[in-house]
């Protein structure tokens, strides 16, 4: 971890195998592989890099060409990190009910992401992304059927758990299954390099593809023809797609997998969030889930038995899932009565002022100047005299673009008004001019409007509209919202 690398992809894999000291049976040797240390946060960053490469070797990804994938998130947010470290553009397609972080995140590494209908499930977003692929010639990345994903597993996953664990023996590895990469590399090499370890695949209770033992329809090319007839929707984002994939299949048929075990959504819950409480080790649902397939194994293990769990990802993208239904935003009432046990820094008794050390600032000529200039430019009618990182002066812009309202920002505090304290001598002057102390400070066409709260409520009476009519603003007034839900959540008045 401390070396030095010659980018970002060199970080993939590697992860550490972690002892669970406090959650398991007593005599159990109980371990996770925490796959949150990968540079995205999860164990599919080693499929991106592995499919990525793949490609680029056998030449199927040509120097610019577009990546395409369906990924219920985190392969998404690995393949963003390779393409955007190797220069190719990445649209993912996902269907609209995965956590909304992920589809920021992608975006924010520069990815597009197509978004499909929740009631095509996961077989729709593929589809989707089949045919995005084929009608702009995209490299599709094909996770369920591609055998880069679990050769790559092959090649690291496993090798590190039998470097972990050559001291002593391994007897149970525990998993999940999504493309079923993970599951169909390490239990290959398991079979072989350690015989004696026992591969248990954990699925939704409620969605038993493995443990209904129907088959999956297919087509010719690997894909899944129709939705598994045992599919039910589940918590576990990223674990059991609508069907089994193709790596999964060739698991199964070849025999590594040893117990299915089905696990309950409530205690998949619980054991995040006991990981995370008991253990100090952040991470998803999927996690949490496997996590629960382990101790039930360890309930009825013998004395001695060593378990290893995989963890696939972290638990910062669930957030607004289930996971976190019950984590407040606001304080409890446990938390109300730590703030009044002691008399300071409460919202029921404000705090007093700091004293005013700053020296009283006083407008100068050059600022009178610059504030009658402004006011008086017909170029620009619209001025606002901003701070440049307020919430509310932020909120204010955000209307402003959305309402495609031409405007200049006066940015006090930025450093083009810093010289000789430009900035503080406008606001001395606007003060004397308005008697409000208080940024923003909106004028249209040299009148004074007043600040955020003036300015919004004028957009919804209409009074606005007739100021920037009379001022010949062009704009879009089509829009109708509250301006006051442009306001972060925090300026909200408290309940
Ligand atoms: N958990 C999570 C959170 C995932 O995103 C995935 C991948 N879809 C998995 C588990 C399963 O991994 P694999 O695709 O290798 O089966």
């Amino acid at each position: 971890m401390s070396k030095r690398y010659e980018s970002i992809l060199d970080t993939v894999g590697n992860t550490p195998c972690v002892r669970i000291n406090k959650l398991g049976p007593p005599g159990i040797n109980l371990y996770v592989k925490v796959e949150a240390f990968n540079p995205m946060g999860s164990v599919k960053d080693r499929l991106a890099l592995g499919v990525i490469e793949d490609a680029e070797r056998k030449g199927l990804l040509k120097p610019g060409q577009t990546v395409i994938e369906a990924t219920s998130g985190n392969t998404g947010i690995g393949l963003a990190m390779v393409c955007a470290q190797k220069g190719y553009p990445l649209v993912v397609t996902m269907a609209e009910n995965f956590s909304v972080e992920r589809r920021r995140m992608m975006r924010f590494l520069g990815a597009r992401v197509v978004l499909t209908p929740a009631s095509d499930k996961g077989s729709g977003m593929l589809a989707k992304a089949v045919e995005l692929a084929e009608a702009h010639g995209w490299f599709l990345c094909r996770q369920f059927e591609n055998e880069a994903n679990a050769e790559y597993h092959a090649r690291t996953t496993a090798p590190e758990i039998l470097e972990a664990f050559a001291d002593t023996q391994l007897d149970y590895w525990v998993t999940g299954f999504g493309t079923g990469g993970t599951l169909k590399g390490v239990a290959g090499v398991l079979k072989q390099r350690s015989p004696n370890t026992r591969v248990v695949v954990c699925e939704p209770d409620n969605a038993p593809l493995l443990g209904s033992h129907l088959p999956q329809s297919r087509a010719d090319n690997g894909m899944p023809s129709a939705s598994h007839p045992s599919f039910r929707p589940h918590l576990m984002q990223g674990w059991t797609p609508d069907f089994i994939s193709k790596l999964t299949e060739d698991t199964v048929n070849a025999g590594l997998i040893d117990e299915i075990c089905p696990i309950e959504g409530s205690k998949a819950l619980q054991a995040a969030m006991d990981l995370a409480r008991k253990e100090g080790i952040f991470c998803g649902i999927t996690a949490g889930a496997t996590l629960a397939g382990g101790l039930q194994i360890a309930q009825t293990a013998a004395p001695g038995t060593t378990i290893l769990c995989m963890l696939p990802d972290t638990g910062e993208r669930y957030l607004s899932t289930p996971l976190f239904a019950d984590i407040e935003t606001e304080m409890t009432p446990e938390e109300i009565e730590l703030s009044r046990s002691t008399p300071g820094y409460r919202f029921d008794k404000p705090s007093a002022p700091p004293p005013s050390v700053a020296s009283p600032v006083t407008a100068t000529p050059e600022a009178e100047q610059f504030l009658a200039e402004a006011l008086t430019d017909t170029h620009q009618p619209v001025v606002m005299f901003a701070l440049e990182w307020c919430e509310f002066c932020w909120s204010l812009r955000k209307l402003f673009s959305r309402c495609k309202i031409p405007y200049r920002s006066v940015d006090l505090d930025s450093a083009q008004y810093q010289q000789n304290n430009l900035g503080g001598s406008i606001r001395a002057a606007l003060n004397a001019r308005t008697g409000v102390v208080t940024i923003p400070q909106i004028f249209i066409g040299g009148e004074f409007v007043g600040g955020c709260s003036e300015v919004f409520d004028e957009y919804s009476s209409g009074r606005l509209k007739e100021r920037l009519k009379n001022a010949g603003v062009e704009y879009d007034d089509s829009l109708k919202l509250d301006p006051y839900s442009l306001l972060p959540s925090w300026l909200h008045p408290r309940k």
